[in-house]
């Protein structure tokens, strides 16, 4: 039998790989979570060290969608979403220091580490929806990198129409034109005012709202409360460890977070049997999961704008997949703690919250912080991060626990996305754009702006959809 889905809060169907790709959010408005972890033992990992990504990918991926794709078809899928990266390796790791690594995540089509996952649900979207001759809506909310990976990921499949939402004037000029200058009739581009989890939680309540999309269309998610980004994500931890020792040594990894999508792949890794010893939680100064590992507290708190956008978010709704594990499996408590952080802040169990810090630590980096890295780094390394990174390098060294072993910190964009941070680390250095996206600010824009009010947005689908 497949591997089956269920929500961490208890109250919705259990799905196969299929069924969770198609749903996003779970109609109780929990997270899906894979029923049992596949797991792999040292003899095999140390057979998955020689392989190609794209190999490795399809040896991680293939027990989550068992039942669901054979494994050619897979095989077949993530290879096409991996072969137009700009750099053969596809994930290279750069040596920084003795026990410091870069892990480059930037190489794909959009510059941000979300290509690896979205390029691929792209194809697992188009694959699934041309065997059952439909169409969905793709909806999704963006700090400034998921729109135009999901974009860039599913804009050749006429099986979707793609709604992306983003803040209003709190994305970068990059990030915007790499999403409204995207030709075709099946892209719509929402400029909301209002902050990302605004348009956050407008998607999360398109999808537990009543239908409002013409007959037959499904909503589908793009965001990391898709479970299909999360497993793409962990496929990169295992092939970093690989490159730096593992499995017969213990890695750390230091990752720039925000909806803690990232990370918790990671975690995942961990939890498949690869050897971690620490994952650290790097934060700027919007810092709710900083403050939760350190208090057991986990409150929202009115988001701020900084120099890493796409981190500027106050509610992380990975977490509750965390959480859901914090509290062995128990949905009722995730039900009563999410609806109490609905209504103001929770506080985690004692229990809970030393599980939690026997794997994680975290930090939080400011942004003139986060320009003395960028500087710092650059003179030492000779490696110009861009500020994302550049809190992923600060934090690691800030968290370190010492005699730990290689620390791999994830490099989550290129400079060039974000120009304006870079120079006022005053390096001397400008960042390029890749030859691909030389013209981009020759080309044209489109986009609406909409007020952050669900009926509008809803009445807009509805009427755009082709
Ligand atoms: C999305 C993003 C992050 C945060 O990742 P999460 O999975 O949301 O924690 C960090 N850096 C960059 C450049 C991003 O685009």
């Amino acid at each position: 039998m497949s591997l089956q889905y269920h929500s961490t809060r208890g109250g919705a169907p259990a799905l196969d790989f299929e069924g969770v790709l198609l749903a996003g959010l779970a109609k109780d408005g929990g997270l899906y979570l894979p029923q049992s972890l596949p797991s792999f033992s040292t003899a095999e990992l140390q057979a998955m060290r020689g392989m190609s990504y794209s190999e490795l990918a399809t040896t991680v991926i293939a027990p989550f969608v068992e039942g669901s794709i054979d494994r050619d078809t897979l095989s077949q899928l993530i290879e096409s979403s991996y072969r137009d990266f700009r750099h053969q390796a596809v994930a290279p790791v750069k040596q920084l220091d003795r026990d410091q690594w870069l892990l480059e995540l930037f190489h794909g089509p959009t510059l941000a580490f979300k290509d690896f996952a979205l390029q691929l649900l792209g194809r697992l979207l188009d694959h699934v929806l041309t065997r059952r001759n439909e169409k969905v809506v793709i909806m999704g909310a963006t700090s400034g990198d998921t729109g135009s990976a999901a974009i860039e990921g599913c804009r050749h499949s006429d099986h979707v129409d793609i709604f992306i939402l983003y803040p209003d004037g709190r994305v970068s000029d990059v990030q915007r034109r790499q999403m409204t200058t995207v030709p075709g009739d099946n892209i719509h581009n929402l400029a909301i005012r209002g902050n990302f989890d605004d348009c956050q939680a407008l998607v999360k309540a398109s999808f537990v709202a009543e239908p409002f999309l013409p007959e037959g269309r499904s909503l589908v998610a793009v965001n990391s409360i898709n479970w299909a980004r999360i497993m793409a994500q962990i496929v990169y931890y295992f092939y970093a460890a690989f490159a730096v020792g593992g499995p017969d040594r213990p890695v750390n990894f230091s990752v720039p977070t925000g909806n803690f999508g990232d990370i918790y792949a990671g975690y995942l890794a961990h939890r498949m049997g690869l050897p971690v010893n620490n994952l650290v939680i790097a934060t700027n100064r919007n810092d709710v999961l900083h403050r939760m590992l350190t208090t057991g507290t986990y409150a929202r708190q009115p988001i701020e704008a900084s120099l890493s956008p796409s981190m500027d978010i106050s509610i992380s709704s990975n977490f509750e997949r965390l959480l859901f594990d914090l509290y062995d499996g128990d949905a009722a408590q995730i039900n009563q703690l999410m609806s109490d952080f609905a209504r103001g802040e929770i506080s985690l169990s004692d229990g809970a919250l030393t599980r939690a810090q026997t794997l994680f630590s975290s930090a939080r980096v400011s942004d003139e912080e986060t320009c003395d890295e960028i500087r710092m780094m650059w003179q030492q390394t000779g490696e110009l991060l861009d500020p994302h990174t550049a809190i992923g390098t600060r934090a690691a060294r800030l968290s370190a626990r010492s005699g730990d072993g290689p620390m791999v910190t994830l490099s989550t964009a290129h400079p060039a996305k974000f120009p304006a941070a870079v120079a006022r680390a005053e390096t001397g250095q400008a960042p390029q754009l890749p030859q691909h996206l030389s013209d981009l600010f020759d080309r044209t824009e489109r986009f609406d702006t909409l007020d952050n009010d669900l009926a509008t947005v809803h009445a807009y689908m509805a009427e755009q959809c082709h």
